[in-house]
């Protein structure tokens, strides 16, 4: 079976400003393409629906994989960059409802929940939002954000690292924009392309890993996009001190998407059990805090 043809559509078109692009590079056998106007960059081919309900049945997590283990045992950390984002929002937004998309385990939610928020975690992998209800005794839902329910209202809508693996970009932010109270919050954390170590890296950066990534971002391209959606930036940050958690939790997603496209795991890989226990500190990946036109 060819998973190029069975699980993928091709994007030619900047899913962005819908301008015209060229192909950059090949990586991993897919093209990554850049818009000619706003230079973003995104993979030839996307994943579909199908393609995301089967990476994320919960596969890769059955019995006590080494993913699966592996996530939990990055608990802490992922807990302390939830207070870490708690405590940024805190300049511009009391704790209210906030629905944490790709949420995993809710450990992250966990974090913010200690500083007073209440929420909802929306995570595609059984599995995991199962681990989170039972035992984090979390709200979770299984599912993703282009099949989420418009009707419910929240103050924030998290992104972290999430945003460059959406199978449907604009229906998602369409869904995460309806689902946003007037004057209520995105948070988005993702991989940034313009960044010093991804420059320099040039096609060997390690966040161009398609078919498990679909999008690079810069800040300027996500404020542009998102103010499609009616938000504009109030913040903008890097969460350096917690990286080896969301490095991790990246990698992850990498490692299941990966086995699920049915792609050998990429030479990337190799280097992620020396990683792994030293801090990162690439310094390229940011986050942002837009909000949402009252
Ligand atoms: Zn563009």
């Amino acid at each position: 079976m060819d998973s190029e043809t069975n699980f993928s559509t091709l994007q030619l078109t900047c899913p962005i400003c819908d301008q015209s692009s060229v192909r950059l590079f090949r990586k991993n056998s897919y093209w990554i393409r850049e818009c000619d106007r706003c230079h973003h960059q995104f993979s030839e081919q996307q994943p579909t629906a199908k393609s995301v309900s089967q990476i994320y049945d919960g596969q890769y997590f059955q019995g006590d994989g080494p993913g699966y283990i592996d996530y939990l045992a990055e608990a802490e950390l992922l807990q302390q960059l939830g207070q870490y984002y708690a405590e940024r929002l805190a300049y511009y937004v009391l704790p209210g409802s906030v629905l944490d998309v790709g949420a995993a385990a809710g450990f992250i939610l966990q974090g913010l929940m200690t500083a007073g928020w209440r929420g909802e975690g929306l995570e595609p992998n059984p599995r995991l939002a199962e681990f989170g209800q039972q035992q984090l005794d979390l709200n979770m839902t299984v599912g993703t954000l282009e099949n989420y329910p418009t009707q419910n209202r929240f103050d924030l809508v998290m992104m972290v690292q999430v945003i460059q693996h959406f199978y449907n970009l604009k229906l998602a932010l369409h869904t995460a924009s309806m689902v946003t109270k007037p004057g209520g919050f995105w948070l988005i954390e993702t991989w940034d392309r313009s960044s010093v170590l991804a420059r320099m890296r040039g096609q060997n950066w390690h966040a161009y890993t398609p078919p498990s990534r679909s999008h690079w971002f810069s800040p300027p391209g996500l404020e542009r996009l998102v103010a499609q959606y009616g938000f504009q930036e109030v913040a903008r940050g890097s969460p350096s001190k917690w990286m080896n958690g969301q490095y991790r939790k990246s990698v992850l997603r990498y490692q299941l998407m990966d086995k699920a496209w049915g792609k050998t795991l990429a030479q990337g890989l190799n280097w992620m059990p020396d990683q792994i226990k030293t801090p990162y500190i690439g310094g390229d990946i940011f986050w942002g805090l837009y909000q949402k036109a009252v």
